[in-house]
């Protein structure tokens, strides 16, 4: 990363008590400095190179902020790179040289006030009449909602008053006639981001606005933007964990209670142990999605692992901000305070991009779905098609739970689903082919596989009583 980014970002957030939200000038600033660069290719004038390029930003940004992590998070993996990969190239190319000259932001618009959850039952729709595409619905929830410029509608094709099952990704500028901007939200943390509810109003663009792959389904390119954002997760969780770490250190270290120093007791070293391992799962998942990302074209597929890093990412982020706030107690209890804020930002993950309920029982399906069965045997092949051996050291309970009788209602598929994404990030730390340790903290792979180890044992433990 870019020393003045790094620089800005110490300057503005390195307080762990000065994380208010921050101003649009801040954000402008910060954008001036060319973070998004990083997800434009050479040949547009920009400075990717790999999916390692764009997460090392995120991961540093969300270091100092999870908003501006996110932020870039937005912008980048769920606006530009799509975009930059899908829009024809006059759009592309329009786009593109607006982010290159100045602070311009992009977002997705797929989430509408009938819910989320169910892409396929969206309503917003568009016609086409063979040059212009003519555009009506509502939106909410876009994170930068009224803020960004540039936008990406999911929307279905309608045939008179007809919606077929044709969904596409229409790219609409903000400043385009019948836009309106009806509701800003008052959501109750990432504060700096707004969100809201959008209005399309017969909104015309050129046929070219759609974002798609001639031969392909539009819902393919919408699998493969969200898939490709939600492997990119565990590097904003990479980047908290690691801040919390360090925050947390310093704080035990500094603070005593019944004249021993907090560092001393084995529970708070205990909770610390558990933020370095969160810490070094999330570095691990998000450096062996750049790989698998930059070796595949198409990830829409992949969903065992899209699914862990999503899942493991949001579950470890929102936890390890729980632990720290443990640590920090009444200091770390206020809206302007780094942890405070943390508890709170960190939540939606499990929401946005994909609840998470739903994307376990989507790995339970896809492991049974691959091998007509669910067992030790389909996971194992599940793991072999991202190259990892089933890992050692699994917990009885939780081996038995993979051959056990319980998965016929949907709680306990969710819960083995869950078991297995975990699975996945036990055989990641055990055999990834990339598994350099973090030179900051060798001793992180050992208590990530503890964790792992144990997350399974709950998971596992559960399951008798969730019939
Ligand atoms: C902070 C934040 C940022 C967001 N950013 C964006 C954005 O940038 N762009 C965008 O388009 N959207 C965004 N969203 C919206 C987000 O993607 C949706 O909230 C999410 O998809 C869930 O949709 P919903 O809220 O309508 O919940 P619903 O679809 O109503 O689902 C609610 C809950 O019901 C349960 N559920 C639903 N279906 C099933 C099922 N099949 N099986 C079991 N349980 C089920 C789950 O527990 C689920 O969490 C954001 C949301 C938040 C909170």
């Amino acid at each position: 990363m870019k020393e003045p980014l790094r620089a800005f970002l110490r300057g503005h957030f390195g307080a762990v008590n000065e994380h208010a939200p921050y101003a649009d000038e801040l954000l402008r600033e910060f954008l001036g400095l060319g973070p998004l660069h990083a997800f434009i290719p050479t040949a547009l004038g920009g400075q990717y190179q790999g999916a390692a390029s764009c997460l090392e930003v995120v991961e540093e940004t969300s270091y100092w902020s999870v908003p501006l992590g996110l932020t870039l998070g937005i912008a980048g993996s769920l606006f530009l790179r799509p975009l930059v990969r899908f829009a024809a190239p006059a759009v592309r190319d329009a786009v593109v040289g607006d982010f290159l000259s100045g602070p311009a932001l992009g977002g997705i618009m797929v989430t509408e006030p009938t819910g989320g959850t169910d892409i396929f039952s969206l309503h917003t729709a568009y016609t086409d009449d063979g040059a212009r595409l003519r555009l009506r619905g509502t939106k909410c929830w876009a994170g930068l909602t009224g803020r960004a410029e540039h936008w990406l509608v999911a929307a279905r094709l309608a045939r008179g008053d007809q919606l077929t099952k044709r969904l596409n990704l229409v790219y609409v500028p903000l400043a385009a006639p019948g836009v309106r901007v009806e509701t800003v939200f008052d959501a109750l943390g990432l504060r700096p981001i707004p969100y809201g509810q959008t209005r399309y109003e017969d909104v015309e663009v050129p046929r070219s606005h759609l974002v798609a792959v001639p031969g392909q389904t539009g819902l393919r390119v919408i699998y493969e933007t969200l898939f490709r954002t939600r492997l990119g997760m565990p590097a904003i969780a990479a980047g908290l964990c690691r801040r919390l770490v360090d925050e947390a250190t310093q704080r035990v270290g500094n603070r005593s209670s019944f004249g021993t120093l907090l560092a001393d007791y084995d529970q708070v070293r205990c909770r610390l142990e558990e933020l370095r391992a969160k810490a070094e799962i999330n570095r691990r998942l998000w450096r062996f999605a750049c790989l698998w990302m930059d070796r595949h074209e198409d990830v829409a597929t992949d969903y065992a692992l899209v699914n862990a890093a999503k899942v493991v990412s949001s579950e470890t982020m929102q936890t390890a901000a729980d632990a720290a706030l443990q640590l920090f107690a009444s200091a770390g209890y206020r809206a302007s305070h780094l942890v405070g804020r943390a508890y709170v930002d960190a939540r939606p993950f499990l929401i946005f991009e994909g609840s998470n309920d739903v994307l376990d029982e989507n790995t339970f399906q896809a492991v049974l779905g691959g091998q007509g069965r669910f067992d030790r045997a389909a996971v194992t092949a599940q793991l072999a098609r991202y190259g990892l051996a089933f890992p050692d050291q699994v917990p009885a309970v939780a081996m038995a739970a993979l051959d056990g009788p319980e998965a016929g209602r949907q709680r306990q598929q969710v819960q083995l689903g869950r078991l297995v994404s975990w699975l996945l990030v036990l055989a990641l730390l055990q055999h990834d082919e990339v598994a350099d340790p973090d030179p900051a903290d060798p001793s992180a792979t050992d208590l990530g596989v503890r964790l792992a180890c144990r997350r399974l044992a709950e998971l596992a433990a559960a399951l008798p009583y969730l019939s």
